[in-house]
C-alpha cells in the first residue's frame, strides 16, 4: 500500500503573527516557518503504517516555495521514503493544492492520501474535502483513529458531541485531527540521512495545472485588543456586574 501525505510550510505555531501595515496579509519576512502541526500528525501516522508493514512506501508532497524543501526534508527525517516539491511562489489555495494532489495521487497510484484537517495559516479546512471530490473517492475528515484492513480503511472521526466510525474503500482521502497521535522528534542521524533521500521537484505547469489564485484577499486585520480583566471580591459582586454591566444574565 502506498501513502501520499501532504505537508504545508506555514508560520511556526509558536511565532507571534504580525499583520502587514497595509493590511494585505501577514508579515512573512524573517519569520520562523515550520511544518503545519496537523501535517506532522499525518506524517507520523503514515510512518507508523510503514513501520508496521501496512504501507510499502510513504511519499510526502508539498506545494510551495523553494524553501518548502526544508519542510519536506523534515518529513524525510521523520521516516518518509521520498518527497515531491511542486514549486510555487506566492499563496496557495485549497483548490489548486487539491488539483496537484489529485494529479500526483493518480501518477503515483496512491492507495491512501493523508492530509492535516487544516493548515494553521489560512484555516481553510477544505483541501482534503476538495481532493476527495475531485478524485471521486471516499473521504473521512478529523480522524482520531485510522486502521487499515485489506481494501478498507476504518476511521474514527471526531464530530460534535462524540465519535463516529466510518469504513472507506481504498483508495481514499483522510484528514487527521489533533488526538490521532503524538508526532516523534527527528533524531540527528535521521536528519543527516534525510539529506540523501530522493526529493523530486516539479512545477504545476508540468502537471498541466494553473495555480493562479481564484480568491482575492480584501483585508487582513489584527483581532481587537482584549480589555484587562477585573478582580471581584464576592460572588454577589460578580452576579451584579454580569447583570448590570455586561448585561449577559
Ligand atoms: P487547508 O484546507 O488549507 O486548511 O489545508 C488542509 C491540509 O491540506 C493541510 O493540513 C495539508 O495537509 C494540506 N495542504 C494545504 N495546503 C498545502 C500545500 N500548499 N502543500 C501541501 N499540502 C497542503
Amino acid at each position: 500500500m502506498k501513502i501520499l501525505v501532504a505537508v504545508k510550510r506555514v508560520v511556526d505555531a509558536n511565532f507571534r503573527i504580525r499583520v502587514k501595515r497595509d493590511g494585505s496579509g501577514v508579515e512573512l519576512d524573517n519569520v520562523k516557518m515550520a511544518m503545519n502541526p496537523f501535517d506532522e500528525i499525518a506524517v507520523e501516522q503514515a510512518v507508523r503504517f510503514k513501520e508496521a508493514g501496512v504501507a510499502s512506501e510513504v511519499v510526502a508532497v508539498s506545494v510551495g516555495p523553494a524553501k518548502a524543501e526544508d519542510t519536506l526534508r523534515q518529513a524525510l527525517a521523520l521516516g518518509v521514503d521520498r518527497a515531491i516539491l511542486v514549486q510555487h511562489e506566492g499563496r496557495t489555495e485549497p483548490l489548486g493544492v487539491a488539483k496537484v494532489l489529485r494529479a500526483l495521487a493518480e501518477r503515483e497510484a496512491a492507495d491512501l492520501v493523508l492530509l492535516g484537517k487544516q493548515a494553521i495559516d489560512d484555516d481553510a479546512n477544505q483541501t482534503g474535502q476538495m481532493l476527495a471530490a475531485l478524485m471521486g473517492r471516499g473521504q473521512a475528515t478529523f480522524a482520531s483513529g485510522i486502521e487499515i484492513a485489506g481494501e478498507t480503511v476504518r476511521v474514527t472521526r471526531e464530530v460534535d458531541g462524540g465519535l463516529r466510525v466510518v469504513d472507506l474503500t481504498l483508495p481514499a482521502v483522510v484528514t487527521v485531527d489533533l488526538r490521532l497521535n503524538t508526532p516523534r522528534f527527528a533524531a540527528l542521524p535521521a536528519i543527516m540521512k534525510a539529506r540523501s533521500k530522493p526529493l523530486a521537484k516539479l512545477t504545476a505547469a508540468e502537471l498541466g495545472l494553473d495555480l493562479s489564485p481564484r480568491l482575492t484577499v480584501l483585508r487582513t486585520e489584527e483581532p481587537p485588543q482584549r480589555q484587562a480583566g477585573v478582580m471581584v471580591a464576592t460572588v454577589t459582586e460578580l452576579v451584579d456586574k454580569l447583570r448590570h454591566e455586561a448585561k449577559v444574565i
